[in-house]
């Protein structure tokens, strides 16, 4: 076998290797990231503040409603007494029991609006709840599926790496330093096949004596074009 077809073996491995390398970093960078559930959580935070906000702006209002019922009752006791009989005094009594009656329906009308808003940021706090606990399953799925991958990528990795050294004891060290410098300057492609009578990667034509010394066992061609290594099959 020709050290351009060694060469073209490592260069498939490699690129393999290179392939499992980017997916794990990605991998890594996902089994990181939380942000839907902390989305969900600041959610939560959020709908159970408005919660206790409602629960005591509805008690502050019972509170208001039980003492004006209060001081409506002692005035009507007072008024209907008998004890009071000056007629200005009673007038002012009668004053004070209407203007009581009405900030007492206008405060009863204001409880039940914030009980309707209690209900409400009831209703938004338990779907914020539900919302964390999908999000915490949905991320606990994701998160099992990738640690299987990146196990999975693991055990190819070390594969390739054994058939990496099988194959690197077929090139001469010479061959591997020019490998080596081709892979850091060609993003990491040193090995072109010749396919179609072109350099599989750049594309440009070969010229026939190109074509015909990428076929010649003993020593390496070099595409003209982008400079890599040919291997013509
Ligand atoms: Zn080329």
């Amino acid at each position: 076998m020709s050290q351009a077809f060694h060469l073209l073996q490592l260069q498939k491995i490699d690129s393999q290797l290179d392939q499992i390398e980017t997916r794990s970093q990605e991998i890594s960078s996902l089994l990181s990231d939380h942000s839907q559930l902390e989305e969900a959580q600041r959610h939560l935070q959020q709908a159970e503040m408005t919660l206790r906000e409602k629960q005591l702006a509805l008690k502050r209002i019972e509170q208001d409603v039980q003492a004006k019922r209060i001081k409506l009752e002692q005035s009507e006791e007072n008024l209907y007494s008998g004890r009071v009989k000056i007629p200005k005094e009673l007038r002012d009594l009668e004053n004070e029991v209407q203007a009581l009656k009405r900030t007492l329906a206008t405060l009863e009308d204001r409880q039940l609006e914030a009980m309707i808003e209690l209900e409400q940021a009831e209703t938004e706090y338990r779907q914020a709840e539900a919302q964390v606990q999908q999000a915490q399953a949905k991320e606990a799925e994701r998160h099992a599926s990738l640690r299987g991958e990146l196990d999975s990528l693991s055990r190819s990795r070390e594969r390739l790496l054994r058939e990496r050294e099988v194959i690197l004891n077929q090139i001469e060290p010479q061959n591997q330093a020019i490998y080596q410098q081709l892979r850091l300057r060609k993003r990491g492609i040193a090995v072109a096949t010749v396919i179609d009578e072109t350099c599989s990667a750049c594309g440009s034509t070969l010229t026939p004596a190109e074509r015909q010394a990428a076929r010649f066992p003993h020593q390496l061609v070099f595409c003209s074009s982008c400079g890599r290594i040919l291997y013509a099959g």
